[in-house]
């Protein structure tokens, strides 16, 4: 097995090739198997909420770089023939890409050794009510749509854009059609929206979603997180818990959200507090950066090239080419440290934001 090149924050080194493990599925140093492959599709965004991305001054990835359909359904084949099952398309914001249709259609077809995999999106829901007919045709089985505020202002100083409209359009949309569970993004910030917890939890159940709110993240492209304007999953639960009764939803797995039943159900609703109780010892997931980037964690600093091994295999039988593929993937898998140490004093927020990362 040859070794890859890894790009190390703007560094590039040559990693130690990862052992083959059992049956060749995705098992990390910690006995992790990783089953969840989160596809960017573009750093590109309709929004620019502000603890993503800064208002302006965005340094775009170069169109150049953005990985074809072709490379990301090959990409993908390899990653389902190593038990990733569940693919998520997200960005940037993934209904941009002008292909989105054709994305869905040739993943969702592609079967694992478990079976068909399947295909979810996380979107900002703008222009999905024209588009959803067609993705739920090429395959699309899940979706998580974010809305923060369902106050107009707020909606627009929050996304720096007066557009709260059509993602309500987007919800309805989604809510009328078959995908289930539906469910809602919600980041819980300070001064923001914490007035709104409970309006959004109700807004959720209305419209028959599942809403889950999210401990920001120091994950914004202009670095001005700062802990104190976080809102805690300590902090959601008293809010939520004045107005009902919240009783924990046993059997997570490797999910990011606790969940809680309201009030007896059926509804519940989750909580990602990814800052203050992380669930890296769980964590299933991997990342395909837009430019072709294999991640290992959100927080990371490593990334592993996938656009070198794509163009140095060019030549290559599609046999080699995907062994090149599943090496790389091995490679980044074995390199998963066992947590994000967001606390630790050393930590280094990603040089990336989290449009260019993808959620
Ligand atoms: N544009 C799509 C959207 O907003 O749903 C997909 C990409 S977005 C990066 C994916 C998710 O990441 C969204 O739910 C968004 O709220 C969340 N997100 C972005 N930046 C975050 C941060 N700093 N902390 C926590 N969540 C964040
Ligand atoms: Fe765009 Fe999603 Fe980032 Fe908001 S969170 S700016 S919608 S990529």
């Amino acid at each position: 097995m040859t070794a890859v090149p890894v790009a190390i924050g703007r560094r590039t080194t040559t990693p130690a090739p990862a052992p083959e493990r059992g049956d060749g599925r995705l098992v990390d140093t910690h006995g992790r198997v990783h089953r969840d492959l989160r596809i960017s599709l573009t750093d590109r965004c309709s929004l620019r909420c502000t603890y993503c991305m800064p208002e302006q001054g965005n340094e775009w990835l170069a169109r150049t770089s953005i990985l074809s359909t072709d490379e990301i359904e090959e990409v993908a084949q390899v990653a389902a023939s190593l038990g990733i099952r569940t693919f998520r398309l997200t960005g940037g914001e993934p209904l941009l890409r002008a292909d989105i249709v054709d994305v869905v259609r040739r993943i969702s077809r592609i079967e694992g050794p478990d079976g068909p995999v399947e295909v979810a999106m996380t979107t900002n829901g703008i222009t999905l009510a024209k588009k959803l007919p067609e993705l739920i045709d090429a395959g699309l089985s899940r979706l998580n749509i974010s809305i923060d505020t369902i106050d107009r202002q707020k909606f627009a100083d929050l996304t720096r854009r007066d557009r709260l409209d059509d993602v309500l359009e987007g919800i309805a949309a989604a809510a009328a059609s078959e995908l289930r569970p539906l469910k809602l993004n919600a980041v819980a910030m300070r001064g923001v929206n914490d007035d709104e917890l409970v309006d959004l939890v109700q807004f959720a159940m209305d419209v028959g979603a599942q809403l889950r709110f999210i401990e920001q993240m120091p994950l914004d492209s202009g670095h001005t997180w700062d802990r104190a304007s976080m809102v805690t999953r300590e902090e959601i639960l008293e809010s939520l818990g004045a107005r009902w009764r919240l009783d924990p939803v046993p059997g997570r797995g490797g999910a990011p959200a606790e969940k809680w039943r309201i009030d007896g159900g059926p509804h519940e609703v989750g909580v990602i507090a990814s800052v203050t109780a992380p669930f890296c010892g769980a964590c299933d997931r991997l990342r395909l950066t837009a430019d072709g980037q294999f991640r290992n964690c959100l927080f990371s600093n490593s990334e592993y090239d996938l656009g070198a091994v794509l163009r140095e295999s060019a030549a290559s039988s599609p046999a080699e080419r995907a062994e090149a593929i599943a090496a790389l993937l091995r490679s980044c898998v074995h390199g998963k440290l066992p947590g994000h140490a967001i606390d630790d004093p050393s930590f280094l927020q990603p040089a990336r934001g989290m449009n260019a990362i993808g959620g």
